[in-house]
């Protein structure tokens, strides 16, 4: 072989490289693309499937944790089996048009929820202050 015909086979070796390492990364970026539409996909098949029990179980689970295992409200300890037992609560409530979402919700002692009631939850925080002794001045309003 001639130097020159070593020189081109060289060249084409170094393509077909560059080639095959194109395509591998051209898959594996398919392959990730595929994999997020699938979980995507199984997220929504969960949302449209799962009751609504289910998710608001899901939601305390995790509002636990993100509040440290305290009322949202009171920040009292919850405690199973006692007026101090984690519910899930509707921070605008359901029954004034507040969405049945994660966003929505608070983990709060079944205490709090049960005062609070349909309360805005900014308005039931200052009279909860207040009927606590915390704060001298009552809310502008009790309710609604
Ligand atoms: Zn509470």
């Amino acid at each position: 072989m001639t130097r020159l015909r070593l020189e081109a086979e060289a060249s084409r070796a170094a393509i077909a490289a560059a080639l095959l390492d194109l395509a591998l990364f051209a898959a594996a970026r398919a392959k990730a693309q595929r994999e997020r539409e699938m979980d995507a996909a199984w997220q929504a098949l969960h949302e449209a499937t799962t009751p609504i029990r289910e998710k608001r179980r899901l939601w305390l689970i995790e509002m636990r944790a993100l509040q440290d295992e305290r009322c949202a409200y009171c920040g009292c300890r919850f405690e199973e089996g006692t007026p101090q037992r984690a519910t899930v609560d509707h921070v605008v409530a359901l029954s004034r048009g507040g969405p049945d979402t994660r966003d929505n919700c608070v983990a709060a002692c079944q205490r709090c929820n049960e005062l609070k009631r349909d309360m805005d939850a900014e308005l039931f925080r200052r009279w909860r202050s207040w009927l606590s002794g915390e704060t001298r001045e009552p809310p502008a309003r009790f309710t609604r």
